[in-house]
């Protein structure tokens, strides 16, 4: 058994949550691959150490002195060290940095070494071998992932090692240089360090235990969602959950590594385990998944007698392409079509979109209705289910919410219902208190 742990920067904020990480790679000795993020916010009012290395950048770029930025960044690392009692000198390494800094040096580099310094202390801690994402993750030319070479490096240094620790969020580029991912890139560190291992799972450690069914500022305390397939998780990301990125789970999706997200305050809980399919299910599970989604849509309608005799719901599409606008939904009947769009996409070329649509259509009527939002229900054994949907309808019925249009997501996981935007926190929480708990 192989298990990567990412540390999140809430995670390895300071010192408390170091002994934290400790006490639960301790726990378990499979945990065989840590990754680190840089040392984060240890409450509302304290500064992510990425935050302050990209402002160190600004004001060196203006030729501004950035020293007490520098000296707040080293006095967080000195702290850590002298809590805990480790002998890596972190200051003298700083310092020896901060030294050769100056107006030309790379953002990227800079900023690379919050993870750098917090990923130094935390393998000492713990006692693993730290791996430098210098010599371990690789960039091609082109700035996207080099994973042949990336997998070949960590798997190398794995076997070498055997309990290893490689800091987020940065790797190297062919010509040497530090190259940094997008900010939370660490997520991506730790996919590509469970791909390359082949892990069995690939635990990432927040600060919440596991992906809410619903936002928890409009649901009161809403569950934690044990399971889900990569599938909804995509539809739910897709309708506005803030869940983990795509492409940041790529490398474990890829391979059908269990992604595990936990909870650094509260090990005790199992979090939210992601998998590619789940067989055997229990008939206590809940038949939706999560429920997440998004205001501001507008509902193009088109009315034209016998639609199936002409072309107009594929002319209407090369219009909208043509604006650029993409189309979120159809729905389609016999004298008429909806399609529903973001607003914010459509902008003020919606009425030219109508313009267009009525010259080239033909059509009897086309109105437009804005102020409408999307909500899904997710859930992979929802749609199998008979009257589900119904029962849905009917809850929203009740609760007196207007549903304006209906529709299925991909493959099924969801059930999409268009309402207005005043009636969105109430549509989620009647589809939440029905069908959720
Ligand atoms: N430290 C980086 C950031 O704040 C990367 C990460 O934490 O994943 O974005």
């Amino acid at each position: 058994m192989l298990k990567v742990a990412k540390f999140g920067g809430s995670s390895v904020a300071g010192a408390e949550q170091f002994k934290k990480v400790k006490a639960i790679i301790e726990a378990d000795p499979a945990r065989r691959i840590v990754v680190s993020s840089a040392a984060g916010k240890r409450s509302s009012e304290d500064h992510k150490l990425t935050d302050l290395l990209y402002l160190c950048h600004a004001h060196l770029t203006y030729g501004v002195s950035c020293d007490d930025i520098l000296e707040t960044i080293l006095r967080r690392f000195v702290e850590i060290k002298e809590a805990l009692g480790l002998s890596y000198d972190v200051e003298a390494e700083l310092r020896a940095y901060m030294a050769r800094l100056n107006k030309d040096t790379p953002v990227d580099e800079l900023v690379s070494r919050g993870e750098y310094f917090t990923s130094r202390l935390l393998a000492e801690y713990l006692g693993y071998t730290f791996v430098d994402a210098a010599s371990s993750v690789f960039f091609t030319v082109e700035g996207r992932i080099d994973k042949e070479r990336t997998y070949e490096a960590i798997s190398a240094a794995l076997k070498a090692n055997g309990r290893i620790l490689i800091p987020g969020f940065y790797g190297r580029l062919p010509s040497g240089k530090i190259r940094v991912m997008s900010r939370g890139g660490s997520d991506i560190s730790g996919a590509l360090a469970a791909a390359a291992a082949d892990a069995d799972v690939y635990e990432n450690w927040t600060d919440v235990s596991g992906i809410l069914m619903a936002d928890p500022r409009i649901v009161k305390d809403p569950a934690p969602i044990a399971k889900i397939t990569y599938a909804e998780l995509r539809e739910l990301a897709f309708m506005g959950a803030s869940v983990l990125h795509e492409d940041s789970i790529q490398p474990v999706k890829e391979k059908g590594i269990a992604l595990n997200i936990r909870n650094t305050n509260r090990p005790q809980d199992p979090g939210t385990m992601i998998v590619d399919s789940i067989e055997a299910e229990g008939s206590h599970e809940r038949f939706i998944t999560g429920i997440a989604g998004r205001r501001n849509f507008s509902i193009l309608t088109v009315q034209k007698r016998n639609l199936n005799a002409n072309r107009s719901l594929s002319q209407a599409l090369d219009i909208l392409d043509r604006y650029k606008a993409p189309v979120e939904h159809i729905t389609l009947g016999l004298d008429s079509f909806a399609l529903v769009l973001s607003t914010g996409a459509l902008g003020e070329a919606v009425y030219e979109v109508i313009a267009d649509l009525k010259k080239e259509c033909a059509p009897d009527d086309v109105s437009v209705q804005e102020g409408i939002a999307l909500v899904a229900a997710v859930g992979r054994k929802m749609t199998s289910k008979p009257g589900v949907s119904g029962r849905l309808f009917k809850a929203l019925g009740d609760a007196g919410v207007n549903i304006r249009t209906i529709a299925q997501g991909s493959d099924e996981l969801a059930i999409i219902v268009g309402v207005e935007n005043e009636q969105f926190e109430t549509a989620i929480r009647v589809m939440y208190d029905g069908f959720a708990g």
